[in-house]
């Protein structure tokens, strides 16, 4: 393992703020993992775990040891007709693993194609798009408990899932670090292109045939056209979650401000878009000074040059206080603040 003392951490995330740790420790092979856990007062530093650093706002030094893994195997562990288990360690990209498994003829993945970021932080808050959870597809998260050191299996039900969250966003928060995920992806094929989004864009692209690869090609494509590329400008995507309101409070709200967009979650809950929200309170495309707002989707918060970690999170205290003042709704970020 590698071992990096007052390291910039520049390069670790995709808001290109600066900010130091103490300590970086990289895992380069599968022992260091139990050599993490032997360090003498080991369990006493504190700890941040680090995938790729797209969904992280550093707003200071971290004074404790950072964690990366670069560990990134792969291997089908077991498969029937209807099924395949994958394991994958938690350094592997993403999107990558999005794109082999297609190659595999597995389906499952494809909405969730071009989500930035490693593969051991997918479940830490159940990343989703277009109508997909990668909670629908966990098997098994195989985690190293930092303060024990024992290694622990968690099923889809201990993990907690819900909407952006799970056990290791809440209460494991860097107390657990997942080392590899077991997926059950599908062989006989069940797509999800409820988004009219999609299926626009399939027909945009000219692409008739709905299989795994042609809705992984609408969603890049249509990632690719909405977001800003966090290699060009820094940004951690969408800056807050959706707020999910109740029933009363949403008709309230909708008397007020009738052309309020919504989505029934449930019986009696609604989720309204933040960006909305912010937009309706004059955000939209608006910066102090290096902190802006994405003029195009006001949901992502961004560097526009040399903003520090704490400029994002001070705009992002003024966007939170204009909707709450005005729509009676407290914003909660989804974006890890340190
Ligand atoms: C342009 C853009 C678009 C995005 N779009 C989406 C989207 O559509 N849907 C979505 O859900 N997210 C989206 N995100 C957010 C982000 O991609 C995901 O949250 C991603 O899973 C973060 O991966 P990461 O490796 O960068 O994690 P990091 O940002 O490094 O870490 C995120 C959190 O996970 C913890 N963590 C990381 N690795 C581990 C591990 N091995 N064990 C335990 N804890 C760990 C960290 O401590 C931190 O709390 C987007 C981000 C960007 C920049």
């Amino acid at each position: 393992m590698k071992i990096l003392h007052n390291h910039p951490l520049i390069s670790y995330n995709y808001f290109k703020v600066h900010a130091l740790a103490h300590e970086l420790i990289l895992i380069e092979r599968e022992e260091d993992y139990a050599e993490l856990i032997n360090r003498t007062g080991f369990n006493k530093i504190p700890f941040l775990i680090l995938g790729d650093g797209s969904n992280i706002l550093f707003t200071r030094d971290f004074e404790g040891t950072c964690i990366k893994t670069g560990l990134s195997d792969i291997s089908t562990i077991k498969e029937n007709e209807e099924y395949a288990w994958l394991r994958i360690e938690a350094g592997m990209n993403w999107h990558s693993l999005v794109i082999k498994t297609i190659e595999m003829g597995l389906q499952g993945l494809e909405n969730l194609s071009l989500i930035p970021g490693t593969v051991g932080a997918a479940p830490v808050q159940n990343i989703g798009a277009y109508g997909v959870e990668i909670k629908q597809f966990i098997d098994q998260v195989e985690a190293l408990d930092l303060k024990g050191g024992e290694v622990f299996l968690f099923n889809a039900r201990d993990c907690e899932f819900e909407y952006r969250s799970s056990i290791f966003k809440n209460r494991y928060k860097n107390r657990f670090f997942i080392k590899s995920i077991t997926l059950q992806l599908n062989k006989k094929p069940s797509f999800n292109i409820s988004y009219d989004k999609i299926q626009d864009t399939l027909g945009l692209l000219n692409l008739k045939e709905i299989n795994a690869k042609n809705i992984s090609d609408a969603v890049i494509y249509i990632r690719e056209s909405k977001l800003p590329d966090p290699a060009k400008i820094g940004n951690a995507g969408s800056f807050f979650k959706n707020p999910i309101i109740d029933k009363t409070d949403f008709e309230g709200l909708k008397a007020e401000f009738p052309r309020i967009p919504s989505y029934q979650v449930d019986k009696f809950n609604y989720k309204i878009p933040a960006a909305w929200l912010i937009e309706e309170c004059g955000w939209k495309g608006k910066r102090i000074g290096d902190a802006g707002v994405n003029p195009s989707q006001p949901l992502v918060l961004v560097n526009m040059g040399s903003a520090s970690g704490k400029d994002i999170l001070r705009l992002s205290e003024r966007i939170k206080k204009d909707v709450a003042q005005k729509f009676g709704i407290e914003l909660q970020p989804e974006v890890n603040i340190i």
